[in-house]
């Protein structure tokens, strides 16, 4: 039970469950301990496990595949035990942190489902926390690689941040005071099904025109690999890298040769950082934010997406002209975001286990106190007695 919840329910007023939730949680990163904990980041192809200090050091970094989708839950659960002991096994591990591409519930146990992994309701937290006897934090992976960036990257010290990740999909975070604003069921943040074109592509989701279908990576290798298909001859440069195997054509490639200065390749990360401003102007006009932090692999070709994104965010910014403009920056950490935030959000975990135990031990050395001292008389009561 969350402790706005616990509270709510012993009946203390409203407004004092507020004030002790939103410190605690406000300040919690500043007075947790500075201990070395595990971040994991679970994607649909690999696992990135590291153990990461205080200040966002990584101290040591291991890499897996991501087990079968069609196996159990508890396949994925073996693996990151199998990292953490690992890992244990040359490092302090004081608590451990898991970044899982899914939706993960209010309260922060249970993973509610994952496109890319067997988890279904699965109590992630509860029973990795059993398995490995140190605290687990289980987050959403854009909302870790959005507190690593806050924390140590691009939007260090804004008060009002939105993450948006560009890889096969669009993931999204939005921090506000110090805080993830997960919404009232955990899943706040999906902005890539935000629909952009009515009745535009198909989504997996099952809606047509969302976002992410418009500016994404796979959007990127969709279009190249149609252009490509036609025998365009803007295309014949790419046609020719991958031999007229089309489906070798990928997002890095595209970027790669858009740095070479190929038309085809410009034009189309051109489109793809249109679409991008365009959703950021709508998140501005709903969120306001100070800061747009854009991560993921698509943004490895930087100013070739930024640019054109930011044109478009200012000629579709409401207000525009009579507002602050929020600030839009590359991501930072790159790969290692969601891993390096999972690690530090689990330092929050770490610390309340630290007290409780430290509360456990100061009670069970009073209770030994106590028992020597009415152990010692009655013995010497019995001793006399038997005399
Ligand atoms: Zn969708």
């Amino acid at each position: 039970m969350s402790t706005y919840r616990d509270l709510a329910h012993r009946g203390s007023a409203r407004a004092t469950v507020l004030r002790t939730v939103g410190t605690r949680e406000r300040r919690s990163h500043l007075t947790a301990p500075r201990v070395p904990t595990v971040g994991i980041d679970i994607g649909g192809t690999k696992v990135m496990a590291g153990v990461v200090d205080a200040d966002g050091k990584i101290l040591e970094k291991v890499r897996t595949e991501t087990p079968d989708k069609s196996k159990s839950p508890k396949v994925v659960e073996d693996t990151i035990c199998e990292l953490v002991l690992d890992l244990s096994d040359r490092h302090d591990v004081h608590a451990v942190g898991i970044g899982a591409a899914g939706w993960v519930d209010a309260d922060r146990n249970r993973v509610l489902f994952a496109p890319h992994l067997s988890w279904r309701n699965e109590p992630l937290r509860d029973s990795l926390q059993s398995r490995l006897a140190v605290p687990v934090m289980v987050d959403n992976d854009a909302n870790t690689a959005a507190w690593a960036e806050w924390r140590f990257g691009a939007g260090a010290g804004e008060d009002h941040l939105v993450m948006i990740t560009l890889g096969t999909g669009i993931g999204g975070a939005i921090l506000e005071d110090g805080q993830v604003k997960r919404g009232q069921f955990g899943v706040a943040g999906e902005f890539g099904h935000m629909q952009v074109v009515p009745g535009g592509h198909r989504c997996p989701c099952g809606n047509r025109g969302c976002w992410e279908q418009y500016s994404s990576g796979n959007a990127l290798v969709r279009e190249a690999r149609e252009l490509a298909a036609a025998d365009s001859p803007v295309a014949y440069n790419i046609i020719d890298r991958v031999q007229g195997n089309v489906s070798d054509i990928t997002g890095p490639l595209i970027t790669e040769l858009a740095r070479d200065g190929d038309a085809m390749c410009i034009e189309l990360l051109q489109d793809i950082g249109q679409w991008l401003g365009v959703g950021i102007a709508n998140l501005a006009a709903a969120l306001d934010p100070s800061c747009f932090v854009i991560g993921g692999g698509v943004s490895a070709a930087d100013d070739l997406l930024i640019g054109p994104a930011r044109d478009a965010f200012r000629r579709h910014l409401t207000g525009r002209g009579y507002r602050p403009e929020a600030r839009i920056a590359r991501a930072q950490l790159g790969p290692e975001a969601g891993m390096v935030g999972a690690a530090d959000l689990a330092r929050l975990v770490a610390r309340r286990f630290r007290r409780a135990n430290r509360r456990r031990l100061e009670r069970y050395e009073r209770y030994e106190r106590y028992a020597q001292a009415i152990r010692t008389p009655r013995t010497a009561r019995d001793t006399q007695g038997n005399k």
